[in-house]
């Protein structure tokens, strides 16, 4: 049977027909009714099918020995055990000493269990996820500049669209079929203009009328620059900036004051000056103008500036929440944004309400009747490690995600895991770095297996149904936490019997919270329509933008009647002054690392690693340089070199032609010790963070590059 589901890689969200076939194999196709790619498949989506077999799965239940081996064991023995251990930590040590690392790869209804569970009964916000490294800074940029973490867009603004600027997005590679409904735009009647802005001159880059290849980390000059240039040109929308907004006239100020001379912008962000006022005049003229961004964005220790620094820019148009216009942050992971609708940040709470209102709080916990409720913001992805590795936490339960990879100064994520009292992974996978150090390691679902739903970078909720059956003992996330829960003395709160009970909660406290804390808006966080779904309905659930209305109807765009989330109605410009990355390459590491993917790889490689046709684009991984660069640092393309930081070393082979500027080198994220040796480059990424969102710099760390 042919079921319809969604890719599990990355934001675009595309629908995928699935089908096994009798002899084992599995058949997948782009779902020609789905609103994301219309029948689109990438390489990755299009390869889903050879890499679901069960090699290196993790099949049951396994608890380490005093010796250091993995037995296998049965489910309530290891459930068992993990509910013993919180507990025994909870007790001598309080709620906060446990602490809950999940992942973008969860399905929503994993994220609201597990957050509830954390929050609203243990009382402990110490819940963060791998979004933090993705995403972090485009929610503190929404929710400072609208009020609330919305994408004010859709994917259909592209086609609409008379100018396309992608900033800090190899989108060709990292969200390919957004990219190819630009391409195909680009082929129209009507043809977008397309400005890319990125230091590495990608992939992207071939369909691009106009390339900035900005020095790493000065984003934020050259949007004050245009904000200001829009400003001294005409091209304020006057009547929209007095009727919805507040705050204009000081980040005018910020902008004219680091930005004012375009000459001087040019210069800083190392860009010729004509290109610059190119860019400048095109979006001050074209009304229909989208500003896509992504990690080249949000992964800086000024992230959360650069976004408002776009959303700036967009608010002095005008140019927001009507068709062909806007700011929009594509999210890297398939489920980001579900995750964030429940809570998954340690700095958020469950339907958008915030951890640190007591109205709010009271709003959730009562609509939960849960016995507690966090009171503070939890920590932070790297501050959370940070408390395991000083002993402040010492029971940490990971979800789908293997830190010990993708955090920055992930040897440090190694010494921390290996001192803490009590490490608990549910995975897919039996070996990853991170499971090493785990002391009991329980199955999960995979994609094809699992229920529940995710949502894209649109805002559009589709399902991921399973196909397969379920492999070994695996069960799925959100049933794993009801287990647990339930041993902790939780039985009222987590009965739920499947997967759509879980959605209809989710839907419910929506729905209720946001009517009570929204009470004089039109504000539409209204779930109303799908916390009524049952089962039969929730099964055949269509992909859906959120809000949904009582009609479940889909809202595209969001702001267009100029009213946002803030109390009072008004968007908030935010002066954003700028400032170089806080560590700069020097005499002994003179080079800067930006890390990022390759076209054919997912995160660790888990699965897409499985697929031989995909190992052919990217077989190994590579230190990508300049070649001036790699004669200076005496290493020649095709030999290994190790690049070095304060913080780490990894060892990669020299290459050239990514269109890497003087001055920087290229790492991708994916290879990890289960494929080659000495090869994360997490290991020596600097640990320096966005003091708003807490989002790691993983764009720029001082290296040096020498001889292997
Ligand atoms: Fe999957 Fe993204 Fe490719 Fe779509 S673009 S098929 S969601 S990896």
């Amino acid at each position: 049977m042919t079921v319809a589901t969604t890719c599990p890689y990355c934001g675009v969200g595309c629908g995928v027909l699935a089908r096994a076939n009798a002899d084992g194999s599995v058949h997948v196709e782009g779902d020609p009714q789905h609103q994301a790619n219309h029948g689109r498949l990438c390489v990755k989506g299009s390869a889903l099918g050879e890499t679901v077999d069960l090699h290196g799965r993790l099949l049951h239940p396994m608890l380490r020995s005093p010796d250091g081996t993995l037995q296998s064991a049965g489910w309530d023995e290891a459930l068992d055990r993990v509910a013993a251990g919180f507990q025994r930590v909870i007790e001598r040590h309080g709620p906060d000493a446990v602490a809950f690392y999940v992942s973008g790869q969860l399905l929503t209804e994993d994220y609201y269990v597990v957050n509830k569970l954390a929050k609203g009964y243990l009382g402990t916000a110490n819940i963060d996820t791998n979004s933090r490294l993705c995403m972090s800074s485009a929610v503190a940029g929404h929710k400072r500049a609208f009020g609330e973490d919305v994408v004010p867009g859709c994917y259909e603004d592209l086609e609409l669209a008379e100018l396309i600027v992608l900033v800090g997005s190899n989108t060709a590679w990292c969200h390919p079929i957004v990219y190819q409904r630009i391409a195909k735009a680009k082929e129209g009647s009507r043809p977008p203009r397309l400005v890319v802005i990125d230091p590495r001159h990608t992939a992207t880059c071939e369909s691009a009328d106009l390339h900035l290849p900005v020095k790493p980390g000065t984003d934020v000059w050259l949007f004050n620059g245009l904000m200001a240039f829009l400003f001294q040109h005409g091209a304020m929308d006057a009547r929209f900036v007095e009727a919805h907004t507040a705050g204009f006239a000081q980040a005018l100020a910020a902008a004219q004051a680091d930005a004012g001379d375009p000459a001087e912008v040019a210069r800083i962000c190392g860009v010729q000056l004509a290109d610059l006022l190119n860019f400048y005049r095109w979006f001050a003229r074209c009304e229909r103008t989208v500003t896509l961004f992504s990690q080249g964005v949000n992964q800086s220790s000024s992230g959360t500036d650069k976004v408002n620094s776009i959303i700036n820019c967009h608010l002095l148009t005008g140019r927001i929440g009507k068709p062909g216009m806007g700011p929009f942050s594509l999210t890297g992971q398939p489920n980001a944004m579900g995750g964030r609708e429940v809570g998954g940040l340690a700095n958020m709470l469950a339907a958008h309400l915030e951890l640190e209102n007591p109205a709010h709080r009271q709003l959730v916990q009562s609509f939960w009747q849960s016995p507690r409720m966090a009171e503070r913001q939890g920590l932070k992805a790297v501050d959370l490690f940070e408390a395991v590795a000083a002993g402040r936490i010492k029971a940490l339960w990971i979800m789908a995600t293997n830190p010990v990879v993708s955090l920055p100064d992930a040897d440090r994520v190694k010494q921390a895991l290996a001192r803490c009292e009590w490490v608990v992974s549910s995975d897919i996978v039996a070996q990853t770095d991170t499971n090493a150090f785990a002391h009991v390691l329980l199955p999960a679902l995979g994609w094809g297996e699992k229920n529940g739903t995710v949502t894209n970078s649109e805002r559009r909720i589709s399902r991921q149904r399973a196909f397969l059956p379920a492999p070994g003992e695996a069960r799925a996330d959100w049933r794993i936490v009801c287990d647990v829960a339930q041993r902790l003395g939780f039985a009222q709160g987590f009965q739920f019997e499947d997967v759509h009970e879980v959605f209809a909660e989710h839907a419910r406290l929506t729905a209720c919270c946001n009517h009570e804390s929204h009470p004089d808006t039109r504000r539409l966080l209204n779930l109303e329509a799908l916390a009524k779904l049952d089962r039969h309905a929730y099964d055949r659930l269509q992909p859906v933008q959120w809000p949904v209305a009582i009609d479940a109807k889909g809202e595209a765009r969001l702001f267009a009647d100029g009213r946002f989330s803030h109390a009072d109605g008004r968007a908030r410009f935010i002066a954003t002054a700028a400032r170089l990355p806080l560590n700069a390459a020097d005499r002994e590491y003179p080079l800067v690392l930006n890390t990022g993917r390759v076209r054919d790889q997912w995160h660790t490689m888990t699965r897409t690693g499985k697929a031989p046709r995909l190992s052919g684009h990217s077989p190994e991984p590579f230190v990508d340089m300049h070649p001036h660069d790699a004669l200076r640092c005496g290493v020649r393309e095709g030999e290994l070199a190790r690049v070095q930081s304060r913080w780490g070393a990894m060892v990669a082979r020299v290459k050239h032609g990514g269109g890497v500027l003087a001055g920087n080198v290229f790492v991708p994220i994916h290879w990890n010790d289960q494929f080659a040796s000495d090869a994360r480059v997490g290991g020596v990424v600097n640990p320096v963070v966005d003091p708003v969102s807490g989002e790691p710099e993983f764009k720029h760390t001082p290296v040096r590059v020498e001889p292997f």
